[in-house]
């Protein structure tokens, strides 16, 4: 294939679409058998411990959960699943991983919110080695698909440089200028996967991930998003008696969230979409809002106001990033639904009940 091929194929295939429809039955209908086994990478984190219990309720039998944290230490623990605390960057532990799975979801990475990705970039980096040994070894053992859970922060980033921010369409990650680290890490690992599939023709599925909120995530310690982290800060003030929390930046950086139910949706509907081989697309809501308007309506969730102080000096990521959802509503009939004021206001009472438990353990 010619550099830069996989750009073009993007592009194009909106419009491939409109020829396919006929395909449509066949291309979308290769769901597994309720006991293949399922391999879920990272299941000890937010996402892939949301998927594991998601495959549960679907009424799939046979699901393996690993994660490189010790099993106590995860977010999410679903009876009837075998849960292996090992480290996937060794290729050793991949080979058991992936013996007798029919599918792979690889969701695992060393990763957090701005303050974790800014800080930590070789740490980010370092996640390439968790895909690289992953798909090989899910390759050698004959696995049907592969999944890759990518990122926003591949897309240019001198694209994002003004809050009133243009929605990123698939063709944007190039030319690439990647958030360094953690962003540079997905594009290779994109990469990788696509080059599987070209030169092996082993299936992979590729999705970039907006910003994903919910329950059963990190709501403190570091690795927390905006929307978990504001939440916290605005609880906390009720317990502290001090009525003020910092806003890193100016509050006028925006962002697409996408909740953790279409997440999973998503990652489902991709993973068994014959039309979206080995190309990636935009996983995340187009419901811009801005740091400020977050901080607006999580008050009006908790049912009272704060003061307001700015870190101009902390990290803050791009000025704005929008999801492009031309792509993913063409092909699936669908794309991430749930408005951000209903989401956020269950991700609240959740971490409203975390911080009580917390506070009183
Ligand atoms: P998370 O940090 O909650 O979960 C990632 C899990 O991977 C962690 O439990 C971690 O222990 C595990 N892990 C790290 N290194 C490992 C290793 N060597 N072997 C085995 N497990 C290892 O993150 P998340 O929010 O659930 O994200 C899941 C995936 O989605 C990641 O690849 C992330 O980069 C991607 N993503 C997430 C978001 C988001 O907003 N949450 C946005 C874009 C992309």
């Amino acid at each position: 294939m010619q550099g830069g091929s996989f750009v073009y194929k993007i592009t194009d295939i909106t419009d491939q679409i409109k020829n396919m429809r006929g395909l449509e039955s066949n291309l979308t209908m290769r769901n597994n058998m309720k006991d293949d086994l399922i391999l879920v990478a990272g299941a000890g984190g937010f996402i892939g411990g949301e998927l594991v219990h998601y495959f549960r309720d679907k009424g799939f039998t046979n699901i393996r959960a690993v994660d490189k944290k010790p099993v106590p230490d995860w977010f999410q623990v679903t009876q009837g699943v075998e849960s292996l605390c090992l480290d996937l960057s060794i290729p050793d532990n991949c080979k058991r991983a992936v013996g007798g799975a029919t599918e792979v979801y690889n969701l695992a990475a060393d990763m957090g919110g701005i303050g974790f990705i800014k800080s930590y970039r070789v740490e980010c980096l370092r996640s390439v080695l968790i895909n690289t040994n992953l798909i090989e070894e899910a390759y050698k053992a004959g696995v049907t698909r592969y999944f890759f859970a990518s990122s926003a922060c591949v897309y240019n980033t001198e694209l994002q440089e003004d809050s009133v921010a243009r929605a990123l369409k698939e063709s944007d990650a190039f030319p690439a200028m990647a958030e360094r680290g953690y962003g540079w890490e997905k594009l290779l690992s994109e990469m990788v996967c696509q080059e599987y599939w070209e030169e092996r023709g082993f299936e992979t599925h590729i999705a970039r991930f907006h910003n994903t909120y919910g329950l059963e995530g990190a709501w403190d310690g570091g690795r927390e998003k905006a929307p978990a982290a504001l939440c916290r800060k605005v609880i906390e003030t009720e317990h502290s008696g001090y009525p003020s929390i910092t806003i890193w930046g100016d509050g006028s950086q925006t962002r697409s969230y996408t909740y953790i139910d279409d997440c999973v949706r998503g990652i489902d509907m991709i993973m068994h979409n014959g039309l979206l081989i080995a190309t990636p697309v935009n996983l995340g809501t187009s419901e811009l809002i801005s740091i400020n308007d977050l901080v607006s309506l999580i008050e009006d969730i908790a049912g009272f106001k704060v003061h307001r102080e700015y870190n101009l000096g902390a990290p803050i990521g791009v000025a704005g990033r929008n999801s492009d959802n031309t792509l993913i509503q063409s092909i699936l009939g669908w794309q991430p639904d749930t408005p951000i004021s209903e989401g956020m206001k269950k991700t609240y009472e959740w971490i409203r009940q975390q911080v009580a438990e917390k506070k009183y353990e």
